[in-house]
Protein backbone atom coordinates (compact mmCIF):
# COMPACT_ATOMS: atom_id res chain seq x y z
CA UNK A 1 0.00 0.00 0.00
CA UNK A 2 1.44 3.38 -1.22
CA UNK A 3 2.23 5.84 1.86
CA UNK A 4 2.21 9.60 1.42
CA UNK A 5 4.37 12.24 3.11
CA UNK A 6 3.33 15.62 3.16
CA UNK A 7 5.75 18.40 1.67
CA UNK A 8 5.40 21.61 2.30
CA UNK A 9 6.93 24.83 0.77
CA UNK A 10 6.68 28.43 2.02
CA UNK A 11 4.22 29.21 2.46
CA UNK A 12 2.45 26.45 2.74
CA UNK A 13 -0.48 25.91 0.69
CA UNK A 14 -3.66 26.42 1.72
CA UNK A 15 -6.13 25.28 -1.72
CA UNK A 16 -6.34 22.50 -4.04
CA UNK A 17 -4.90 23.16 -7.05
CA UNK A 18 -6.71 23.61 -10.37
CA UNK A 19 -4.14 22.06 -12.67
CA UNK A 20 -0.42 20.68 -13.07
CA UNK A 21 1.63 21.68 -16.22
CA UNK A 22 5.05 20.28 -16.76
CA UNK A 23 7.74 21.03 -18.96
CA UNK A 24 10.34 18.77 -19.98
CA UNK A 25 11.80 21.15 -22.77
CA UNK A 26 14.84 21.40 -21.04
CA UNK A 27 17.54 19.54 -18.98
CA UNK A 28 15.91 20.12 -15.59
CA UNK A 29 12.10 19.68 -15.06
CA UNK A 30 9.76 22.45 -14.16
CA UNK A 31 6.64 21.74 -12.50
CA UNK A 32 3.47 24.69 -12.32
CA UNK A 33 1.22 23.84 -9.78
CA UNK A 34 -1.29 26.37 -10.82
CA UNK A 35 -2.88 26.65 -7.45
CA UNK A 36 -3.94 30.81 -7.35
CA UNK A 37 -3.16 31.14 -3.98
CA UNK A 38 -2.64 34.45 -2.18
CA UNK A 39 1.08 35.42 -1.56
CA UNK A 40 1.60 38.42 -0.21
CA UNK A 41 -1.72 39.78 -1.41
CA UNK A 42 -0.63 38.17 -5.09
CA UNK A 43 -2.88 35.65 -6.63
CA UNK A 44 0.54 33.16 -7.03
CA UNK A 45 1.12 29.43 -8.99
CA UNK A 46 4.11 27.50 -7.12
CA UNK A 47 6.90 26.66 -9.65
CA UNK A 48 8.48 23.39 -8.21
CA UNK A 49 12.18 21.87 -10.38
CA UNK A 50 14.18 19.20 -10.05
CA UNK A 51 17.74 19.78 -11.02
CA UNK A 52 17.88 16.46 -12.70
CA UNK A 53 14.91 13.51 -13.27
CA UNK A 54 14.49 10.04 -13.80
CA UNK A 55 11.37 10.11 -15.31
CA UNK A 56 7.85 11.72 -15.54
CA UNK A 57 4.60 10.74 -15.70
CA UNK A 58 1.74 12.25 -16.45
CA UNK A 59 -1.52 10.52 -15.82
CA UNK A 60 -4.77 13.16 -17.54
CA UNK A 61 -8.00 11.46 -16.55
CA UNK A 62 -6.89 9.04 -14.70
CA UNK A 63 -7.09 7.78 -10.79
CA UNK A 64 -7.30 10.80 -8.73
CA UNK A 65 -6.85 9.93 -4.70
CA UNK A 66 -10.10 11.69 -3.79
CA UNK A 67 -11.80 9.47 -6.17
CA UNK A 68 -14.05 6.51 -4.94
CA UNK A 69 -13.58 3.84 -7.12
CA UNK A 70 -9.64 4.32 -5.75
CA UNK A 71 -10.36 4.54 -1.84
CA UNK A 72 -9.77 0.82 -1.63
CA UNK A 73 -6.05 1.09 -3.13
CA UNK A 74 -5.09 4.88 -2.06
CA UNK A 75 -5.88 6.54 0.87
CA UNK A 76 -7.25 9.41 1.03
CA UNK A 77 -5.31 12.00 1.25
CA UNK A 78 -6.37 14.96 3.87
CA UNK A 79 -7.33 17.90 2.07
CA UNK A 80 -4.55 20.54 1.72
CA UNK A 81 -1.86 17.55 2.39
CA UNK A 82 -1.60 17.72 -1.42
CA UNK A 83 -1.04 19.17 -3.99
CA UNK A 84 2.53 17.98 -3.66
CA UNK A 85 3.26 14.55 -1.63
CA UNK A 86 6.24 11.98 -1.62
CA UNK A 87 5.30 8.34 -2.08
CA UNK A 88 6.45 5.69 -0.20
CA UNK A 89 6.16 2.05 -1.12
CA UNK A 90 5.30 3.30 -4.59
CA UNK A 91 3.21 1.33 -7.24
CA UNK A 92 4.65 3.22 -10.03
CA UNK A 93 8.55 2.40 -8.88
CA UNK A 94 7.65 -1.64 -7.71
CA UNK A 95 6.25 -2.39 -11.69
CA UNK A 96 9.59 -0.51 -13.27
CA UNK A 97 12.22 -3.08 -13.76
CA UNK A 98 15.92 -2.48 -12.50
CA UNK A 99 17.57 -1.64 -16.03
CA UNK A 100 14.86 1.10 -15.95
CA UNK A 101 16.00 2.00 -12.74
CA UNK A 102 19.26 4.19 -12.63
CA UNK A 103 22.07 2.09 -11.27
CA UNK A 104 22.75 4.70 -8.74
CA UNK A 105 20.11 3.68 -6.21
CA UNK A 106 16.60 3.97 -5.54
CA UNK A 107 14.65 7.79 -6.60
CA UNK A 108 11.95 9.45 -4.65
CA UNK A 109 8.41 9.50 -6.23
CA UNK A 110 7.06 12.53 -5.76
CA UNK A 111 3.55 13.28 -6.79
CA UNK A 112 2.05 16.60 -8.08
CA UNK A 113 -2.10 16.66 -7.88
CA UNK A 114 -4.60 18.74 -9.37
CA UNK A 115 -8.06 18.82 -9.67
CA UNK A 116 -7.73 17.58 -13.39
CA UNK A 117 -4.57 15.28 -13.45
CA UNK A 118 -1.80 14.50 -11.32
CA UNK A 119 1.83 13.76 -12.13
CA UNK A 120 4.65 11.66 -10.75
CA UNK A 121 8.35 12.48 -10.82
CA UNK A 122 11.46 9.82 -10.50
CA UNK A 123 13.91 12.04 -9.19
CA UNK A 124 17.52 11.96 -7.04
CA UNK A 125 17.32 15.51 -6.75
CA UNK A 126 15.24 17.59 -3.96
CA UNK A 127 12.59 20.05 -5.39
CA UNK A 128 13.37 23.74 -5.14
CA UNK A 129 10.12 25.56 -4.83
CA UNK A 130 9.53 29.57 -6.40
CA UNK A 131 6.08 31.28 -6.08
CA UNK A 132 5.37 32.72 -9.19
CA UNK A 133 2.29 35.47 -10.04
CA UNK A 134 -0.01 33.62 -11.38
CA UNK A 135 -1.29 36.14 -14.57
CA UNK A 136 2.54 35.23 -15.85
CA UNK A 137 1.46 31.52 -16.21
CA UNK A 138 -0.56 32.27 -19.71
CA UNK A 139 0.11 28.64 -21.05
CA UNK A 140 -2.87 27.12 -19.01
CA UNK A 141 -5.14 29.20 -21.15
CA UNK A 142 -3.85 27.10 -23.90
CA UNK A 143 -5.29 24.16 -24.86
CA UNK A 144 -1.98 22.31 -24.61
CA UNK A 145 1.91 23.05 -23.59
CA UNK A 146 2.38 22.14 -27.45
CA UNK A 147 0.44 25.49 -28.09
CA UNK A 148 1.93 27.61 -25.60
CA UNK A 149 5.22 26.97 -27.43
CA UNK A 150 3.94 27.24 -31.07
CA UNK A 151 2.51 30.60 -29.85
CA UNK A 152 6.07 31.89 -28.31
CA UNK A 153 7.28 30.47 -31.66
CA UNK A 154 5.62 32.89 -34.30
CA UNK A 155 7.65 35.78 -33.39
CA UNK A 156 6.52 39.47 -32.42
CA UNK A 157 4.54 41.19 -35.39
CA UNK A 158 7.58 43.36 -37.12
CA UNK A 159 6.35 43.68 -40.55
CA UNK A 160 5.45 47.06 -42.15
CA UNK A 161 2.28 45.16 -43.55
CA UNK A 162 -0.91 44.71 -42.08
CA UNK A 163 -2.30 41.11 -41.41
CA UNK A 164 -4.29 40.08 -44.46
CA UNK A 165 -7.56 39.19 -42.27
CA UNK A 166 -10.48 41.54 -43.06
CA UNK A 167 -10.63 44.25 -40.42
CA UNK A 168 -7.35 43.41 -38.54
CA UNK A 169 -5.35 46.29 -37.98
CA UNK A 170 -2.31 43.89 -36.30
CA UNK A 171 0.72 44.20 -38.35
CA UNK A 172 2.01 40.46 -39.53
CA UNK A 173 4.68 38.40 -37.81
CA UNK A 174 7.72 37.41 -40.70
CA UNK A 175 6.90 33.85 -41.14
CA UNK A 176 3.11 34.91 -42.32
CA UNK A 177 0.79 36.97 -43.92
CA UNK A 178 -1.06 37.16 -40.61
CA UNK A 179 -0.36 38.74 -37.10
CA UNK A 180 0.73 36.64 -34.22
CA UNK A 181 -3.15 36.04 -32.95
CA UNK A 182 -4.15 35.07 -36.72
CA UNK A 183 -1.05 33.46 -37.48
CA UNK A 184 -1.89 31.06 -34.47
CA UNK A 185 -5.44 30.51 -34.99
CA UNK A 186 -4.84 29.25 -38.80
CA UNK A 187 -2.71 26.33 -37.49
CA UNK A 188 -4.20 25.57 -34.20
CA UNK A 189 -8.12 25.85 -35.17
CA UNK A 190 -8.48 28.08 -32.41
CA UNK A 191 -8.37 32.18 -31.11
CA UNK A 192 -4.88 32.44 -28.36
CA UNK A 193 -6.20 33.32 -24.87
CA UNK A 194 -6.16 37.47 -24.90
CA UNK A 195 -4.02 38.07 -21.88
CA UNK A 196 -1.36 35.98 -24.34
CA UNK A 197 -0.81 38.66 -26.92
ZN1 LIG B 1 -4.64 39.57 -37.69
Amino acid sequence: MEKYKTINPIPTFERDAVEIFHDLHRDNLAVTICIDQAVEGVLSDLVVTFESYVSAMSLDDHWHPKAPEYLDSFPTIESFSWPLVEVDESLWLGVLSSSQIDVAGIPKNYRFISLNNTLDVLTFSEPKFNWVKSEQLISRQFKSNEDYYFFLAIGTEDSEQRCNEIGCENYRVSSSRKCRKHHFEMIRGYQPPVSAS
